[in-house]
C-alpha cells in the first residue's frame, strides 16, 4: 500500500488552521520522516511560516503557499532578538494570517515555545502546540541509544548546557547524584564546565558518553567516549552544533545492540 493510501485510511479529520490564529509546531530532529500528521498538516495550511535554523530545507518546502519568516538562531547566538520573533508573530496574526510558527524538535522543549504562546496569551491571540518529536529522543533513537532499559535506568534527564538565564542553570550535582542518564542540548559551549561539576558531584570518570551530532539528517554521526574524556573528544573529532550529548549506563547499550560487542 502506499503512503498516501495509509494516511487516507487514517480518515483524519485535519484540525483548521483559522484567519488570524497561531500554531505553535515542532518539526522533529530533521528527517521528515519524524514529522508528525498534524505538523504536515500545518504546513499545508499556512499562508505564513516563521522558522529557525534547525528546520530542514525540505519541511519548510512542504509550505510552498506560505510566505516565509526565517528568524534563525543557533547554539545560543539570537540572530533576530526574542522580542522581534514575538513582534512579528502578534503582527502577523492582526493581519489575519494563518500562521504556522515552525521550531526544530518539540516547541515547548528547549524551545522558547512557551515565551512565545505567553505572549500570544497576554495579546489574546489563539493560539495551539503541536508536538514534534524532540531531538533528544529522535536523536538516541536514530544512535541505537535506548532511552530507557530496564535494569539500567528508571528515568532520564533531559538538561540545558546553555543558560543564558542564571536560574536556568541545572543544578549538576544534584543531577549526577540521581544516577539517572543525562542528555544535553546546546551543550557544546560550556561543556568543560558541565562536566567539571559532574565529576566534582562523584560522576565517576568512565560513565560511558556520546555526541550525537545532526541527528536524524544524512550527516549524523555518533561520537562515543566516556565522561572523563568528553571534553578532548569533542576537539578530537571536531563535534559540532547540532549536537547532544548523552551521559550515562544507557550509551553502552550502543555496541552491544549493534552486534559490536
Ligand atoms: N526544541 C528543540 C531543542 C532546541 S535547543 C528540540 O525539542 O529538540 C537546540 C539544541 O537541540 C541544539 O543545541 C542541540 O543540542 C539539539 N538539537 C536539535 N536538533 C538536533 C539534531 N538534529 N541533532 C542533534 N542535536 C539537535
Amino acid at each position: 500500500m502506499s503512503l498516501e493510501k495509509a494516511i487516507a485510511r487514517l480518515n483524519l479529520e485535519p484540525k483548521v488552521l483559522e484567519p488570524g490564529h497561531v500554531w505553535l509546531a515542532g518539526a522533529g530532529p530533521g528527517d521528515p520522516g519524524c514529522l508528525t500528521l498534524d505538523v504536515l498538516s500545518a504546513l499545508a495550511q499556512a499562508d505564513a511560516l516563521v522558522h529557525d535554523a534547525l528546520v530542514s530545507p525540505k519541511i519548510v518546502a512542504v509550505a510552498e503557499q506560505a510566505e516565509k519568516f526565517f528568524v534563525g538562531k543557533r547554539g545560543g547566538r539570537l540572530s533576530i532578538p526574542q522580542g522581534e520573533i514575538n513582534a512579528l508573530l502578534v503582527k502577523l496574526a492582526r493581519e489575519g494570517r494563518k500562521v504556522v510558527r515552525l521550531k526544530g524538535g518539540h516547541p515547548f522543549v528547549f524551545g522558547r515555545g512557551a515565551e512565545e504562546a505567553l505572549v500570544l496569551t497576554r495579546e489574546n491571540i489563539p493560539w495551539r502546540a503541536l508536538s514534534g518529536i524532540t531531538s533528544a529522543f529522535g536523536g538516541l533513537t536514530s544512535a541505537n541509544i535506548p532511552a530507557t532499559m530496564r535494569g539500567v535506568n528508571g528515568a532520564i534527564i533531559l538538561a540545558t548546557g546553555f543558560a543564558a538565564v542564571s536560574d536556568d542553570r541545572p543544578d549538576w550535582a544534584a543531577l549526577a547524584r540521581t544516577g539517572q542518564p543525562i542528555v544535553i542540548y546546546m551543550g557544546l559551549t560550556q561543556m568543560a564546565d558541565t562536566v567539571a561539576e559532574l565529576r566534582a558531584a562523584g560522576l565517576p570518570a568512565d560513565t560511558p558518553a556520546a555526541f550525537v551530532e545532526n541527528a536524524s539528517m544524512p550527516q549524523e554521526r555518533t561520537v562515543t567516549t566516556s565522561l572523563g574524556t568528553l571534553v578532548e573528544a569533542a576537539a578530537l573529532e571536531k563535534v559540532v552544533s547540532p549536537s547532544l550529548i548523552v551521559i550515562g549506563g544507557i550509551v553502552s547499550l550502543r555496541a552491544e545492540l549493534m552486534g559490536q560487542k
